[in-house]
């Protein structure tokens, strides 16, 4: 038997990247997912995916983490369709760096309101449920950002920081609850994430820099958030950072 079967998984911002690479991996295992993200085509591309290679059955719902309605109807078609939600995998989330002295409020405004409020919106539609159910798993992405701060990363690092005392704060109210909670802090991960980034000075920083640092895959990520959902009941994986080696 595949170890995740039976299990039932929300993945938010499933749509690309980090998140569509934590779906196929969850569903790899056998557990049932609902997706949620803005742009539909693309979850239904993976949707046929999934249900191509395996028999787990995949809910697409076309959602804005910004509205916590949205979170809601996915916890609602959740019930619907598998009668419980066993995890949720809070990873939707934006990129927009930029320095202060440039004012990109909207982006801020963006960054705050997908980043944190997003998190939030999934924790508010799916903890009464996994209180009820006596058992549930949040994982909440972060980022090595959200443990230091880097050159016009201010503000996306505020967001991350703000994700993890999220992250450990939950756990401290959970911890007898049967509800376990994961925060993972990836590294540069070769994923769309950077391609929203507005600031021309930031790019031409990016450009002239030349980085040392080599780029995970988005799959690597995806298998340690499968690592954390598959340990026994008893055993609680609270942290995991992730980061790319320098390179050589
Ligand atoms: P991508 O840009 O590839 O994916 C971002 C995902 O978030 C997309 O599926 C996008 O879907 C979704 N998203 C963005 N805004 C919203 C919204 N308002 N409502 C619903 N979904 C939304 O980037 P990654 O896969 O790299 O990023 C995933 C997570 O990993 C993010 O939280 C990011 O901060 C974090 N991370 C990434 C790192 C990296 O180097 N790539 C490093 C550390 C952390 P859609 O546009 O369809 O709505």
């Amino acid at each position: 038997m595949k170890s995740l079967e039976g299990k039932v998984a929300i993945v938010t911002g499933a749509s690309s990247g980090i998140g569509e690479a934590i779906a196929s991996d969850l569903a790899g295992k056998g557990a049932n997912l609902v997706l949620v993200a803005r742009r539909e085509e693309r979850l239904k591309e993976l949707a046929d995916k999934i249900g191509g290679s395996s028999s787990q059955k995949v809910v697409v719902v076309q959602g804005d983490v910004t509205k916590k309605e949205d979170l809601e109807t996915a916890v609602q078609k959740a019930k619907e369709e598998f009668g419980k939600v066993d995890f949720l995998i809070n990873n939707a989330g934006v990129m927009l760096l930029s320095f202060l002295k440039n004012d990109k409020i909207e982006e801020w405004e963006q960054m705050v309101d997908v980043n944190i409020k997003g998190v939030l919106f999934g924790i508010h539609a799916v903890l009464p449920e996994m209180l009820k159910q006596g058992s549930g798993h949040i994982v909440n992405v972060s980022s090595v950002a959200g443990h230091e701060v880097f050159p016009s990363s201010t503000v996306y690092s505020a967001t991350k920081y703000a994700v993890r005392a999220l992250s450990i704060g939950l756990e401290k109210e959970l911890s007898k609850t049967g509800v376990r909670v994961t925060n993972i802090s990836p590294g540069a991960v070769s994923t769309e994430l950077t391609e929203h980034i507005s600031d021309k000075e930031v790019l031409q920083m990016f450009e002239s820099s030349g980085s040392t640092t080599g780029f995970l895959q988005a799959n690597d990520i995806a298998h340690a958030v499968t690592y954390a959902v598959s340990q026994p009941d008893y055993v609680n994986v609270n942290e995991m950072i992730v980061r790319p080696m320098q390179k050589k």
